[in-house]
């Protein structure tokens, strides 16, 4: 059975004997197992990351840039095959994966800039010939946590910008699907990277506690579900450290009545069953609002009835599987409550057969119609292909559905009135918003987060939030006074 170790100090690394199963999802058959790291493990990615940290802080940034530079180059010429390693272990189509490893390289692309990305501020003459000018500075070592469905992408929006900073980070990715991390740590290497600014420890709850404890680790970035993110915030700020922590969703997308409905409901499908509704930026919920609600429903059945839910090896899938088995059976367990509430299954993804992949954790794309906001099926976040239609009177009702809900990551309005559109974009509680976009999420030079209960922090990801996140500011104030000889000062200076 293939073993997923720890990439350690430029290469790879165990000493625990403690290993946890990774599936394929499309079979249901175990591929590989994946070291839990236990605290030597972690002792020793640390003593490197430490080492390591002494020697790139002191690499210019334009050098530092240029190993970024390399590895950019590196990855473009690997996106197949990460994208390859990323649907084997999550599931999803080829296409997604894809997609979801350019947005990484993205950031790569964005942390190349870093000479121009930490530029100060400057002002001459702050008193009589007296300048201040301010610079930032590494944090020192930075650690990631890091979720199972975007093992490439997410990682990425943290260490290339953690890493140009002139940091050393360490990365504790998800345990359902831990090879490709891997595999970006090795192209780091080879792109010149110095052995120890990246290291990559695997393990679940208990390496994260010890990650969470350690004195050495200045910062934490997380991403993954709401309870855990709260908990790592929390713990993370006890213990002294900078921490950015980005949660869960339910994410609205409302349609006005003069939407162009065919464009809303391919807005709607994407969104709502692409990777089998496991993104952050998934939309779980639409609003259909006044008179469209009928033919919305209908739309969006006639469409989801064609999707093809297949392994990622067939080139026609739409959506794969979800994660695991657990994870499977959670997702069913919220259909069969929806439907005790009282909302109506317009279609049903339990009974979904593939053949050849009777044991896949495959789930049907699911539709409710008339959810209500007290339905366990609105309040929380299911993460599979589960879309529940809220049927409301007019925007303002939309608005405040949209603001009432506790989670505020994404959301979308789809309508041809630039009125409504900029007093949605203005009065929602929401971190990204799309106007006829169905998923807004932020390019790697702009900045991803939500709001309410989707980040504790801070900070966003990547783009100039991202620079900040992972330096210390740092403000000097100078005087070269040859002749001039004041004495003491006891007062506030002013000018
Ligand atoms: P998860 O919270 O179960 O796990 C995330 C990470 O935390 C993993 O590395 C895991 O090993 C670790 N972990 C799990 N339980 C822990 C515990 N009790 N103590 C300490 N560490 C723990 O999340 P997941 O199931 O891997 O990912 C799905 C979730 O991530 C969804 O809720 C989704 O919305 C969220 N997500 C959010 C964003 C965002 O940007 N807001 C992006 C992607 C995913």
């Amino acid at each position: 059975m293939r073993k997923i170790n720890n990439y350690i100090n430029g290469s790879v690394s165990s000493i625990s004997s403690n290993y946890l199963q990774v599936d394929d999802p499309s079979t249901g058959e175990k591929i590989a197992e994946v070291i839990m790291s236990n605290a030597d493990d972690l002792n020793l990615a640390l003593e490197s990351s430490k080492k390591a940290f002494a020697e790139w802080s002191n690499f210019t940034p334009l050098k530092r840039s240029r190993v970024l530079s390399k590895y950019k180059e590196i990855l473009e010429k690997n996106i197949e095959l990460l994208a390859k390693i990323v649907s084997q272990e999550h599931g999803k189509t080829l296409d997604d994966a894809k997609g979801s490893v350019i947005r990484g390289l993205e950031v790569v692309e964005f942390a190349c800039g870093i000479p121009h990305l930490l530029k100060g501020e400057f002002s001459q003459n702050v008193g009589s010939n007296i300048d201040s000018w301010s610079i930032r500075q590494p944090l020192g070592i930075t650690a990631g946590i890091t979720p199972f469905n975007f093992p490439a992408m997410v990682p990425m929006w943290m260490f290339p910008i953690a890493i140009a900073c002139g940091n050393s980070f360490l990365l504790k990715p998800s345990e359902k699907d831990p090879s490709c991390p891997i595999k970006l740590a090795e192209f780091f290497s080879e792109a010149g990277l110095p052995d120890g600014v990246f290291n990559v420890v695997n393990g679940d709850k208990e390496v994260v506690n010890m990650i969470l404890n350690d004195n050495r680790i200045s910062s934490i970035s997380f991403v993954g579900s709401t309870p855990v993110a709260k908990y790592i915030y929390e713990k993370s700020a006890l213990n002294g450290k900078r921490v950015q922590s980005l949660g869960g969703a339910k994410n609205h997308l409302l349609v006005m009545p003069d939407a162009n409905l065919d464009q809303a409901v391919d807005g709607i499908i994407g969104a709502a069953y692409g990777s089998a509704g496991e993104r952050c930026m998934a939309v779980s919920v639409a609003v259909a609002i006044g008179d469209i609600a009928d033919n919305l429903v209908n739309k969006i059945q006639l469409k989801a009835e064609t999707l093809k839910v297949a392994p990622w090896t067939d080139s026609n899938s739409d959506m794969g599987p979800v994660i695991s088995l657990e994870h499977k059976n959670k997702i069913l367990d919220y259909i069969s409550t929806g439907e005790k509430e009282g909302a109506n299954l317009i279609l049903d993804g339990r009974q979904i057969n593939i053949q050849g992949y009777e044991n896949g954790y495959f789930i049907g794309p699911t539709l409710f119609d008339n959810v209500t906001e007290n339905m366990k099926i609105y309040k929380e976040e299911i993460f599979g292909p589960v879309l529940s239609v809220v049927r409301v009177k007019n925007y303002e009702d939309a608005l405040d559905l949209v603001n009432k809900h506790i989670y505020g990551n994404g959301t979308s309005i789809y309508t041809s009135d630039g009125e409504i559109s900029r007093h949605f974009t203005t009065n929602c509680k929401i971190g990204m918003v799309g106007v006829n976009v169905p998923i807004p999420v932020p390019m790697a030079f702009h900045s991803f987060g939500g709001w309410k209960q989707s980040l504790f922090g801070d900070h966003a990801m990547h783009g100039i939030e991202g620079v900040r996140f992972y330096t210390k500011l740092k403000t000097v104030t100078s005087r070269w006074p040859k002749s001039i000889q004041s004495g003491p000062e006891f007062k506030m200076p002013t000018n």
